[in-house]
């Protein structure tokens, strides 16, 4: 079978839940026992969301090879099971940067560039690319950021628009996520925000197939007659997206609706039944946790929750793997002293400092570490927070006043996390097309990275293996000038790279569970497998509670 196409866009308003809709379509169609792949397109001119903050973007999610992209994708890994790519995720910015070279290269000699055809052909190619290679995917599922009506937007509606001609009508379908609000003082459903934004879209040429509402409520029969009617699909193309208490019952929801079905019939897929057990096996899970565990997050931007959506969720895979349900407490590292810290941790079972960028706010975490660390609560650093942790260990054990990293002060004496050198102009050497004038950008470790256990460790006990491969996103390294004597004082270097010389993780002996990565596991969990690492964390906060009590 060729690949099918099914594009998604999104109406009335942002946040309506289009990447997860998107993945849970996938994940249904996974179950009627298709090969599925999915992109997202982000209409924004950043050629990456790699320089934006998460304030701007939220989490920046990285994948195996090493792309920093939408947050989108990590919905996508999860649903899916699947390992993405940089072609997974593509920009307005990454777009024009391809066409802007080539124009200087002389590949359109002679022409005039312009968005049609040679933006959306890019784009064009960028979505076809998908369905390359030596297994093509039954279906390809495309996401379009932003909504209806964007400006940013139109080269890829008009994209995706010309794919249709370009691949015949049985091979690509357009769905479109919509807003149905219910209004209470009416005590109605209202539909003219979804008619409005078809009509956008029909303005530009895009009839879509199928209309999915984002609502409350279920939509009632007899308003999905009316959407139907008023925006040219099938009566049985209106389907209801009901807000759900967790995002794993999604699929299931859409399954009810019959939407697996209809995306089948029309886009002429195999009839086969879906077999959903596994989702609902997650979701029973989910919803009958037999205990619960409290676990604070010690970050910057706590207020933010999309900042930190991949580690929320591995957090609720270790919950579900342990059995139990988490009671999440994020604490503004801004706010903690020696003198308060306690009261923050007062309940908690176990203690997560997350990634992070700058200075502002370390010192909280910091001393957060420390009462981790005293009081043994158990402990979970991730990258930021590992840093932070051999720096606590350094300073409050080794005693090495001052001890820091050099991202809060490159001309500090003691710098226990540094550029190191080699990584750093090799990086440099390796992104120099990207980004010759700034020290900053390219000089990342991103992606997988092969990582070595020591046996009889935390780690160990948590893989179950000695080889693993995981995530990085981070610029400056463990400083082995201080190995011997942070090991001299009990702390164990129990994962390294395989030449020895880049410290992966660290952990604490005589202590219920203190362990710091400096890679990023979030990326790799998924609700049917949970990470390794989040699993033995909360689990090590369930025995931490139990004995508490
Ligand atoms: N700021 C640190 C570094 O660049 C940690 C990065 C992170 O936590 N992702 O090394």
């Amino acid at each position: 079978m060729k690949t099918k196409f099914l594009f998604i866009t999104g109406g009335v308003l942002s946040s309506l839940g289009k990447g997860l809709s998107a993945a849970s379509i996938g994940a249904l169609l996974q179950t009627r026992g298709m090969s599925v792949t999915i992109q997202k397109l982000d209409p924004y001119i950043n050629v990456d969301p790699g320089t934006m903050n998460p304030y701007q973007h939220g989490e920046v999610f990285v994948t195996d090879d090493g792309a920093e992209t939408d947050l989108d994708l990590g919905h996508y890994e999860r649903f899916l099971n699947l390992s993405l790519s940089q072609r997974n995720n593509t920009t307005s910015g990454a777009i024009y940067y391809k066409v802007i070279t080539k124009e200087r290269r002389g590949d359109y000699l002679g022409g005039t560039v312009q968005v049609i055809p040679h933006i959306t052909d890019e784009i064009k190619s960028a979505i076809l690319s998908l369905s390359e290679g030596d297994n093509p995917p039954d279906v390809a599922i495309i996401e379009i950021g932003g909504t209806v009506g964007d400006i940013e937007g139109q080269p890829f509606l008009e994209a995706i628009r010309q794919l249709r001609s370009d691949l015949g009508r049985d091979n690509c379908l357009y769905i479109h996520l919509t807003l149905v609000p219910y209004l209470r003082a009416a005590g109605e459903h209202k539909t003219k925000p979804t008619q409005h934004s078809v009509k956008e879209l029909r303005s530009i040429g895009i009839q879509p197939d199928i209309i999915l509402c984002r609502c409350e409520e279920p939509v009632p029969d007899d308003l999905k007659a009316k959407i139907a009617l008023f925006c040219n699909v099938d009566k049985d193309a209106v389907f209801s997206a009901v807000d759900v208490k967790s995002i794993y019952e999604l699929p299931l929801r859409l399954y009810e609706e019959g939407l697996d079905q209809k995306i089948a019939i029309m886009l002429r897929l195999p009839a086969r039944n879906a077999n959903l057990d596994a989702w609902k096996n997650l979701v029973h899970a989910i919803h009958n946790p037999s205990g619960k565990a409290v676990i604070a997050v010690v970050g910057k931007y706590v207020e933010l929750k999309e900042a930190y959506k991949s580690l929320h969720e591995s957090l609720v895979h270790g919950g579900i793997a342990n059995g139990v349900a988490l009671e999440l407490r994020y604490v503004n590292s801004e706010e903690i002293t020696p003198d308060n810290v306690a009261g923050f941790f007062a309940g908690v079972d176990g203690i997560l400092v997350p990634g992070g960028f700058g200075y502002r706010g370390v010192e909280g975490k910091i001393e957060a570490i420390r009462y981790a660390r005293e009081a043994k609560v158990p402990f979970f650093g991730i990258c930021l927070g590992m840093q932070c942790a051999v720096i606590e260990y350094g300073r409050n054990v080794a005693g090495i006043e001052g001890l820091t990293s050099e991202e809060f002060d490159p001309n500090a004496k003691d710098k226990i996390i540094y550029l190191m050198k080699e990584w750093y102009d090799f990086r440099r050497k390796a992104t120099e097309h990207r980004d010759s004038s700034s020290d900053k950008g390219g000089t990342m470790r991103l992606g997988a990275y092969p990582c070595d256990l020591k046996e009889k460790t935390l780690a160990f006990a948590a893989y179950g293996q000695e080889h693993i491969s995981e995530r990085h996103r981070h610029r400056y390294e463990f400083n082995n000038a201080y190995r011997d004597r942070l090991a001299e004082k009990g702390m164990i270097f129990s994962g390294l790279s395989p030449d020895g010389n880049l410290v992966e993780i660290v952990e604490l002996p005589d202590h219920p569970w203190f362990l710091g990565c400096q890679f990023h596991p979030e990326f790799h969990s998924r609700p049917m497998h949970p990470h390794p690492l989040f699993k033995a964390f909360i689990a090590a906060a369930c025995r931490y509670r139990n004995k508490k009590k």
